[in-house]
């Protein structure tokens, strides 16, 4: 970790909360399902497509997860009347995951059976390693039953090598990304550029596999690996689509979508901006740095 990331980790308690807001408000579409819309019909006018999150830390209790299963349905339900192309992107643990596998699952199916009906795709975001192999089951289990869900699987995980391989015989629907937790080196690559490489690998056998694949990344050398695989494989725009963070390099955003590449946006919205915002740059503390680094620019 370089100084200066280190240094904004280790002062983050100290930055006023107003001030973690102006630097989330780039990241973060707002406080309401409103906002969230406001932002999807942004980028559905610059010819993008978008994906939404509510922002929130793991449910505590099977009420609160519930709250979350109804508020996830009032998404799906407001995306069909206003018209938006978008689909959403939902966390296990907000869904009560730490309560046990069977009641995350009876939640998680509940919302992809809803989104079914509206004709509408949800994406089962992966969180830490405690979640994988629960997380990847219940897509297993779901798929059995719905088409209409995907999952992630992360570059940065020694076992995805492994779990390619039955996913892609299932022509799985997947969103590939480097992964953003702190993981150990005992069951994740710590170098970037292996972590890069494997990207590359895993996205390969799997588009080569017929699998749909969300090409999650902001890095330049990964989206050329995306677009150069893409290109051998002689693949249609609709086999694929790039995927990137609401407010990260807009402008990497243009040059994909500028040369007829579907692109989707993940859209975070809610309340419960604050945690997200300040765990994330935690965990990530080069993200952290380039986060002040892009702040000194703008203020
Ligand atoms: C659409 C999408 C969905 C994701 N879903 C998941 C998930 O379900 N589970 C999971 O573990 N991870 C998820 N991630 C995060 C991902 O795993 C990586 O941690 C993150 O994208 C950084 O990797 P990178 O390929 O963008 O390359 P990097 O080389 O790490 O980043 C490239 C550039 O983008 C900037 N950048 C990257 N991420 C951010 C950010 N969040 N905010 C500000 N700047 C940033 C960096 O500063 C750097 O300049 C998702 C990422 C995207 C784009």
């Amino acid at each position: 970790m370089n100084l200066f990331n280190k240094a904004v980790v280790s002062t983050m308690p100290m930055i006023p909360k107003a001030l973690v807001g102006k630097i989330a408000s780039r990241y973060v579409a707002g406080e309401q399902l409103s906002d969230a819309i406001a932002e999807v019909q942004n980028i559905n006018k610059e010819g993008g497509l978008a994906t939404l999150d509510i922002l929130g830390e793991y449910s505590k209790n099977e009420a609160q997860a519930e709250q979350t299963v109804n508020s996830y349905k009032e998404i799906l339900t407001t995306i069909s009347d206003e018209g938006v192309d978008s689909n959403i992107s939902i966390k296990p643990t907000a869904l009560g995951l730490k309560m046990g596998y069977d009641v995350c699952f009876r939640n998680v199916r509940s919302i992809v059976k809803e989104a079914a009906m509206l004709n509408n795709f949800v994406r089962i975001d992966m969180e830490d390693h405690g979640c994988t192999d629960d997380t990847l089951r219940m897509y297993y289990e779901l798929r059995k039953e719905f088409d209409n869900v995907g999952v992630v699987i992360q570059a940065y995980l020694r076992r995805t090598i492994r779990d390619v391989q039955w996913l892609k015989k299932m022509k799985a629907n997947l969103r590939l990304c480097k992964g953003i937790y702190s993981e150990p080196r005992m069951i994740a690559y710590k170098d970037r550029d292996i972590i890069i490489q494997n990207y590359a690998f895993l996205l390969e056998e799997l588009l080569q596999a017929g699998s749909y694949v969300g090409i999650a990344t902001h890095c330049e050398e990964t989206v050329w690996h995306g677009l150069k695989i893409v290109k051998q494989l002689g693949l249609n725009r609709d086999q694929y689509e790039f995927q990137m963070l609401l407010g990260v390099d807009p402008e990497l955003r243009q040059i994909i979508m500028n040369e007829g590449h579907r692109l989707r946006v993940y859209v975070p919205y809610g309340e419960d901006w604050y945690p997200y915002s300040t765990r994330r740059l935690k965990e990530n503390p080069q993200l952290a740095g380039s986060v002040a680094k892009d702040f000194l620019k703008l203020s």
